[in-house]
């Protein structure tokens, strides 16, 4: 639903589908060490990395990239690495470059420059940091010190909220699912420090494990901030018994996804009744939304369940409750090294398996994007954006919307009239592409080069209260959910737009050398699954106006959901990790726009080599232009996982992991078993497959 961004702003997620923000899911963490090499460019297509010994019709996927980690191991401040994160990699040390200069003292920078410099430069000052220590918390701590009943929980919520601390619950805004045109404020289920419901649910002995050293850590924080460890484990403890209160009233992710479950707008009135224990009046009123009169409640069991915790629950451990909301919810790196290593030790090393915390200069420049995305998104775009770039990518995205179109028709499952709103909502798509045509304004934002716990905490104040201010103003349908220079794409169903920022238009994605059957099977499949996902088991319930309407005829619905299934039950068999399986309805709709997505981008490849009067039997450099095409899409996923990383990846991530992204795919395209000459009944070329699009 609404989720936290490293530097603790909010962005509304609510039914957001995303290409590979795995690729970005670095913690922020602790530490100076860690890689500092740069990576080379890798070309559209490349050979070293492909396995020749294997079969392709057996495992295309370590044919394509069985050479990948051999030449390009996990570096050890990672726990993911990838044909992604090497070109994340080359994007962070150009953003690096910029902000040094721009950290550079001196007359003649730009508003937008100082910003940028200053923000980076705070970052970077670990020894005023460390000197700093828990001084600036400490009039929170304070605060909470203070508290002296529950009646006066309203007004710190609300304030927790605007500065990213999601005490017990999570508010912001979104369009109105049901109309587009409206912008709403949203309350949802908040509160926890384990990744996810479950987390807190479910037995067997990895769960407990993290479980234990959930607890642990929570300990050890608390110790650094003062407490004997007598009272450290007890509070820690208690923490722990809260939490997985929160989480037994909790939705869990799977469920989540459908828009339907997260959906109950009410009158403020109907949702007071619903928590009698909190004055919600004054939370709202202390919100920084603009007043209010109805909302979105997406869980009302959670907060039937909250009302009943917080009226069970006694005033010293909510205040150590809210104490620890607030210690794990700031930026580790505005904190001293100390609270930064342990949150590195649990967030990053137990549950991600990253081994070493990744160089300070590139948690500063994440950190600086994260917070002034638009303000270095521009200096960004002009250094490294080519408009030609632009250009060849709307050309690309107008060839797949076409050949869409003339898929729909192809269709023998689906009727006239559902084809027909297919359609409409297809040509209703908006394609934005490398940057928004209106920068951000952030005049009103203070950054100052001496204050890294103060900048992050006026960043995250100040868009959540950009955020809030949309609540019942016109629909802003320019703006960017990520920032330019960010290597990965989406598309929201209430714009239903498809949004590639100019950070994921570069080699080996996109390459202005490569191939046309390169392009199509790197960029041409990303552009065609953000495009599916607008038909997905999500995406399909909204029409072209980003409404939540049904435009399906009974039938048709049920035929889809039956396809669907096929897919649910396809990846629902693949093993992540030891004894993990991929959740075949987490994953859904991220399989749907994988699979719709690189058939699209197939025919429109085709529909260009005839256009061109490409011979498609002729192979170029040792590969026909189809195999190129596929080699491109499975050279999107190179590389390899951590064990640790995989777990939380399957529960609580809705994208597959890389192999079956690739294999899952191409196994049910007969196309590609064509291409590589495989026969019926190999694993690549099974005799049944699955098709929704
Ligand atoms: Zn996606």
């Amino acid at each position: 639903m609404i989720k936290r961004t490293e530097t603790g702003v909010k962005i509304t997620l609510v039914v957001v589908s995303a290409l590979c923000a795995s690729l970005m899911a670095q913690t922020p963490s602790a530490g100076t060490a860690g890689s500092e090499k740069t990576y080379e460019r890798l070309p559209g297509l490349d050979k070293r990395l492909i396995l020749p010994t294997a079969d392709p019709c057996v495992d295309f996927f370590q044919y394509a990239c069985g050479n990948f980690s051999k030449l390009y191991p996990i570096p050890n401040d990672r726990s993911v690495f990838g044909t992604g994160a090497m070109v994340a990699d080359y994007t962070e040390h150009a953003l690096h470059a910029m902000l040094e200069k721009a950290a550079g003292s001196g007359s003649g920078r730009t508003p937008n420059e100082q910003k940028i410099g200053d923000a980076y430069a705070a970052c970077m000052d670990l020894n005023a940091i460390n000197h700093e220590g828990l001084k600036p918390l400490q009039q929170e701590i304070d605060r909470i010190a203070g508290l002296k009943s529950k009646d006066e929980l309203p007004e710190i919520l609300a304030h927790y909220q605007l500065i990213g601390v999601n005490a017990f619950l999570s508010f912001g805004q979104h369009q109105d699912f049901k109309d587009a045109r409206k912008v709403i404020a949203v309350v949802d289920q908040g509160g926890l420090g384990l990744p996810e419901r479950d987390y807190y649910l479910r037995t067997g002995e990895a769960p407990e494990k993290t479980r234990t050293q959930y607890v642990q850590h929570v300990a050890n924080m608390l110790k650094l901030m003062g407490e004997p460890e007598a009272k450290a484990t007890s509070d820690a403890q208690a923490i722990m018994q809260l939490e997985t209160s929160l989480a037994k009233v909790s939705m869990d992710v799977t469920s989540q996804r459908d828009p339907k479950n997260v959906y109950h707008l009410m009158p403020v009135s109907e949702f007071a009744s619903l928590v009698p224990g909190v004055a919600w009046d004054r939370f709202l009123a202390g919100s920084g939304a603009p007043p209010v009169t109805e909302l979105n409640v997406t869980n009302p069991e959670f907060f039937r369940g909250l009302n009943t915790l917080i009226a069970a629950t006694d005033m010293a451990t909510i205040k150590t409750y809210l104490r620890w909301q607030l210690l794990t919810s700031t930026p580790s790196y505005v904190l001293p090294r100390a609270f930064d290593d342990e949150y590195f030790d649990f967030y990053g090393r137990k549950l991600r398996g990253q081994p070493e915390q990744r160089a300070r200069w590139k948690r500063c420049v994440r950190a600086t994007d994260a917070g002034l995305g638009e303000a270095i998104g521009q200096v960004y775009v002009a250094q490294e954006f080519a408009p030609a770039n632009k250009r060849a990518t709307l050309q690309m995205v107008q060839d797949i919307e076409a050949a869409m179109d003339q898929d729909i028709d192809t269709l023998d499952w689906m009727s006239p009239a559902t084809k027909v709103r297919a359609k409409e909502k297809l040509h209703a798509v908006a394609d934005k592409i490398g940057y928004p045509d209106h920068w951000r304004d952030y005049s009103k934002l203070t950054i100052a080069r001496d204050d890294a716990f103060g900048n992050a905490l006026r960043a995250t104040e100040f868009e959540n209260r950009r955020q809030l201010a949309k609540v019942g103003k016109p629909v802003d349908r320019g703006e960017w959910l990520i920032s330019p220079a960010t290597v990965d794409a989406y598309y929201n169903p209430s714009m239903n737009d498809i949004n590639f920022p100019a950070g994921i238009l570069q080699p080996p994605l996109y390459d202005s050398r490569a191939s046309d059957a390169e392009n199509y099977g790197h960029i041409g499949g990303i552009v065609g699954h953000e495009l599916t996902h607008g038909f997905d088991d999500q995406g399909r319930q909204f029409d072209g106006n980003g409404n939540l309407e049904d435009w399906w005829t009974a039938e048709d619905g049920k035929k889809f959901e039956e396809k669907a299934d096929c897919e649910v039950k396809e990846y629902g068999n693949f093993v992540a990790v030891d004894d993990v399986k991929v959740n075949g309805k987490l994953t859904l709709g991220e399989n749907t726009a994988d699979n719709g997505g690189l058939r699209l981008a197939y025919l429109a490849f085709l529909a260009d080599a005839k256009r061109k009067g490409i011979d498609l039997t002729k192979k170029q450099d040792g590969y026909t232009p189809a195999q190129q095409f596929f080699l491109g899409h499975g050279q999107n996923w190179c590389g390899s996982t951590r064990p640790e990383q995989l777990r939380l990846q399957a529960q609580t991530d809705p994208h597959s992991p890389r192999q079956f992204r690739v294999n899952g795919v191409v196994q049910n395209m007969t196309e590609f078993g064509q291409a590589f000459g495989c026969k019926t009944g190999q694993a690549m070329m099974p005799a049944k497959a699955c098709r929704v699009w």
